[in-house]
């Protein structure tokens, strides 16, 4: 069996957005900042394509620019806030521990610029506390960027109370919503959204596009300088296929949402279920409050690394924390912050579902997951001290 789990490091495109993109390659080629009728005629396909984007957003059109990704959003967003607050005499800057790199090290780049960067704990359940975003906004706060959706363990932030909070002490907000949008409802308007970041291919488009909506009103710096593109906001010819096959695949995912919510999440409660049943195993974050696809497990005496190979000879495709640090031998970051001890944390293994997965696959991952587990144990050290009480088990 061939079983693709691993949805939230990227996804498969669909072929809705595949035929959007080789249509437009096939019969657009102009560059829309031409004047003349095959110029004008990519404009038409970009402006449809934003008109798409922000409907689908609940945002207007002119509020939405093209960007090379979800990296590239968070950085524009973040370094804006920072250098618009900065003028006021504003430079401190609040996140929490779990965000994604594109967010945390940015922030890291800003501190050592010389802002001043909050990052909030979260609970055990992975979910930021609005009161402590409260208790953190000070006079000369510029930002407050909170993600919507865990990357490693799905769990959904408590995105309209913090929005609310930030426009009440009119503090910008960002939330990078990569892995939400396509996912779970947003609507940036009535969620009192400032800025979001989103990435076409975590919900079945394309790589290497993906969107900053920026509230009208917001002020916007450009990260990269040259030409009027994206209303002088973001220079570079753009890419027009790419924009016009993300637009596409989020149409197609927000028209399916409440189908796909439903019967992803009946796939995923099940898993849970069934990997539950491993001895010494724990669900990392909140069991309801998390992302349709999301199943995070930690096993006890193993390394995620070795599972996540045996898992692959079994056809079963998975990851352990995030795409960007498996290669490295550092525990995720956000596991460590939501309170798991290094040793448990290595033994982590991530499996994201869409709506291509089917219940006879999950059935598959849960006879395999425990009888590799019990095999990597078997040959573990580490659980052989836990065994033989020499180390105390700690989940
Ligand atoms: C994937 C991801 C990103 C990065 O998006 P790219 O388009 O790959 O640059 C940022 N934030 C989160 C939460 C992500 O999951």
């Amino acid at each position: 069996m061939y079983i693709y789990a691993d949805n939230a490091g990227t996804t498969k495109m669909s072929p809705v957005a595949i035929d959007a993109m080789t249509k437009c390659m096939n019969e657009v080629f102009g560059n829309p900042s031409s004047l003349h009728s095959t110029g004008q005629r990519a404009a038409e396909v970009l402006q449809k394509a934003r008109e798409d984007v922000a409907e689908a957003l609940g945002a207007d059109f002119n509020e939405i620019y093209f960007t090379s990704g979800g990296s590239e959003a968070d950085n524009q967003a973040i370094r804006s806030a920072a250098l618009f607050g900065a003028k006021k005499g504003k430079k401190h800057l609040i996140s929490t521990k779990i965000e994604h790199h594109a967010v945390l090290h940015t922030l890291k780049k800003l501190e050592r610029e010389g802002f001043e960067v909050t990052l909030l704990d979260v609970g055990a359940d992975g979910i930021v506390d609005p009161a402590d975003v409260e208790k953190a906004i000070r006079e000369d706060t510029a930002l407050v960027t909170i993600m919507y959706a865990n990357n490693e363990i799905g769990t959904l932030q408590p995105i309209d109370e913090i929005a609310k909070i930030c426009k009440e002490k009119k503090v910008t907000f960002h939330t990078d919503a990569v892995q939400a949008v396509g996912h779970v409802p947003v609507n940036v308007h009535a969620q009192n959204i400032d800025m979001l970041s989103l990435s076409g291919h975590k919900f079945h488009g394309p790589k290497g596009i993906g969107v900053l909506y920026v509230r009208k009103g917001v002020p916007l710096f450009n990260l990269i300088e040259g030409g009027a593109q994206e209303r002088g906001r973001r220079a570079g010819t753009e890419n027009i296929p790419a924009i016009v096959g993300m637009a596409a695949a989020l149409k197609e995912a927000v028209a399916n949402l409440d189908e796909n919510m439903a019967k992803i999440s009946a796939m995923r409660d099940r898993l849970i279920e069934g990997l539950s049943q491993v001895e010494h195993s724990r669900l990392n974050g909140d069991a309801k409050k998390r992302l349709p696809g999301n199943v995070n497990f930690c096993f006890e005496g193993i390394e995620g690394e070795s599972l996540l190979l045996l898992l692959d000879e079994k056809g079963i495709e998975a990851s352990s924390g995030s795409a960007c640090t498996s290669g490295s031998l550092d525990p995720s970051h956000v596991l460590l912050a939501i309170g798991l001890p290094h040793e448990v944390a290595h033994g982590s293994l991530r499996l994201t579902l869409c709506e291509e997965n089917t219940p006879e696959q999950i059935e598959y991952i849960i006879k395999e997951v425990p009888e590799i587990v019990s095999y990597l144990r078997n040959i573990s050290p580490v659980w052989e001290e836990l065994e033989k009480g020499e180390k105390k088990h700690v989940i």
